[in-house]
């Protein structure tokens, strides 16, 4: 050999146990997916008392929603077998999936006191972020159970977006550098998020009316989130997802049911009126947006 033809060797070596072929051994860190899972949007759940705790066939939601998960993980994982995974339960109390019945290698957030609320846990490590069983933002006529945060909330803005849940856990995730890759739930839910984040989407029913669905099995959603999950590996992998980026500063513009809310939340410090229904804050950054927004229609009650 040649010395030219050493020195290509080598090159080719270097290259290929550095950037070509990710092994923990190299120092690549292993893929991390972060799943945020709610109730409402999820597989055969129809009525607003399945979604309740002490609702009747709760408990059967509770276990299609455990089911969901299993299907996306199982299907990651045989993919790829190191992946990281993180699921934080993000559905009322946030005590609803049943753990026993998760796969096993999965990390698990169970609690609903955490300030981060649907995604604690996230952070900028992570490669792509899952919503299963997601739902409207609040006053879509379309949507299925559509609230944002709690019933309280009448709208919210970002930067002038308007959002729910799922663009707001969207915007936090997107401040981290994480796009969003797959999204599921109901039918308004789905058209909301695919238009704003350009992921995957898994549509599991159309509401009937607000309180009403029609239902697909659950067997035939845990077959379309198999199939989409993959396809969501396929596009992180090369690249097509886009974080969510609605600025660096947030000017959070949120419009409540009570004009009583409002008053109370004048008590915080940097926060104005808009109008007797409409707050107004300007924050630093997406974190700190987040952590108020959760404050004021999760903790402050009228
Ligand atoms: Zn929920």
């Amino acid at each position: 050999m040649n010395r030219s033809a050493i020195f290509l060797g080598a090159t080719l070596l270097m290259l290929s146990s550095f950037s070509w072929y990710p092994n923990p051994a190299d120092g690549q860190m292993p893929t991390k997916i972060f799943i945020s899972v709610d109730m409402e949007g999820i597989g055969g759940v129809g009525s607003p008392l399945m979604a309740s705790s002490g609702g009747k066939d709760y408990g059967t939601a509770r276990e299609y929603m455990t089911q969901e998960i299993n299907t996306v993980v199982s299907t990651i994982f045989e993919r790829i077998p190191n992946a990281k995974i993180l699921v934080n339960d993000s559905h009322g109390d946030h005590q609803n999936v049943l753990h026993g019945q998760l796969h096993p290698k999965v990390n698990y957030i169970q609690g609903r006191i955490k300030p981060l609320g649907m995604v604690q846990g996230l952070d900028s490590s992570f490669d792509g972020v899952i919503f299963i069983g997601y739902h409207a933002k609040a006053g879509d006529p379309d949507g299925f159970l559509a609230h944002t945060g709690s019933g309280a909330v009448k709208g919210l803005w970002l930067n002038d977006v308007e959002v729910g849940e799922g663009g707001m856990n969207a915007a936090l995730a997107g401040s981290l550098g994480v796009p969003v890759i797959l999204a599921a739930g109901d039918s308004a839910a789905t058209a909301e998020l695919g238009q704003l984040l350009g992921s995957e989407t898994v549509t599991t029913k159309t509401a009937e009316t607000p309180s009403s669905a029609r239902l697909l099995h659950p067997q035939v959603v845990r077959g379309m989130l198999m199939d989409a999950t993959i396809t969501a590996l396929d596009r992180m992998e090369n690249d097509e997802f886009e974080p969510l980026d609605l600025g660096k500063s947030i000017e959070i513009k949120m419009r409540f049911g009570s004009t009583t809310h409002v008053d109370i939340l004048l008590s915080i410090p940097g926060v104005s009126k808009i109008d007797g229904f409409t707050i107004r804050y300007l924050a630093e950054d997406m974190d700190q947006a987040y952590r108020l927004i959760r404050l004021m229609y999760s903790f402050i009650r009228t």
